[in-house]
């Protein structure tokens, strides 16, 4: 049965994680995984090499213990689209997040302040905006931790606020990427760092289901070893809940339908 973590971070290329990638593979065959995606940061501000990530995951592979996918975790494409072509381009990827924690006119979202509920709301509007820029530009596979904003509004900044106000907009959103054969991801790392956050939430992944979607991948945005594979039955059975009966696998970025 088909039981993968398909967003994770290693010290081999993730400024911010812990453990190289064969530790995070002996920690997924540790935990049953049936298989890996490393999909360590790629963003556009920094100095990516993609030879050394290739050479670093090529070594882990050969030993590793559980199938792994070479993947990325392209960061604001948006901001240079020709440097993410060129990414994409430089290495035989299996599977891409594409994430969006910057606005471009602001730094990441966990750097900011949330003086006030009209600041947030602002910036979730900015933000679903650029992530409609980032989605009709393409250049991944699945989009990542949909309402990201949420993480710092709500933990740090203590904003009651969600995305219920912003349903016509993510449904926008949805299907755009569905009409582009592209998908979302269920990021669980709320769920690592106790939050309990889910992103998206349950009512925004039916929302997907209900525009059609049906690429789905699932995560623990796990920065070392030991958090790999954390909370996945967990996330699995959120799926399930939101009426999914498949998960989405993928291969040199070619989804596949994997049942749940
Ligand atoms: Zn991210
Ligand atoms: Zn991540």
């Amino acid at each position: 049965m088909f039981f993968a973590d398909y967003h994770t971070h290693s010290s081999d290329a993730s400024f911010d994680a812990a453990d190289g990638i064969a530790s995070l593979a002996a920690s997924a065959a540790a935990r049953g995984l049936t298989e890996l995606a490393v999909t360590d940061h790629c963003d556009m501000g920094s100095d990516f090499a993609p030879r050394a990530y290739m050479a670093a995951f090529s070594a882990a592979a050969e030993s590793s213990p559980v199938p792994l996918l070479l993947g990325i975790e392209l960061g604001e494409s948006l901001h240079n689209p020709a440097r993410a072509r060129e990414m994409l381009g430089a290495m035989p990827l299996d599977f891409v997040i594409g994430a969006y924690h910057r606005l471009k006119s602001s730094d990441d979202f966990y750097l900011l302040d949330y003086p006030d509920i009209p600041t947030c709301r602002s910036l979730i509007r900015l933000y679903l905006e650029e992530l409609y820029e980032t989605c009709a530009e393409g250049n991944f596979d699945v989009l990542a931790h949909l309402t990201y904003p949420l993480r710092y509004m709500r933990g740090r900044g203590g904003m009651d606020i969600d995305f219920t106000a912003y349903r016509a907009e993510v449904a926008q959103i949805y299907r755009l990427a569905i009409s582009q054969g592209k998908g979302i991801e269920l990021n669980l790392s709320g769920l690592l760092k106790k939050t309990g956050l889910l992103m998206p939430d349950i009512e925004l992944l039916r929302l997907y289901r209900e525009c059609g979607g049906k690429i789905i991948t699932c995560g623990s945005d796990a920065h070392c070893a030991a958090d790999v594979g954390t909370h996945l039955r967990e996330g699995y059975d959120i799926l399930r809940h939101a009426g999914f009966a498949y998960i989405t696998s993928y291969r040199e970025r070619r989804p596949r339908y994997e049942k749940l």
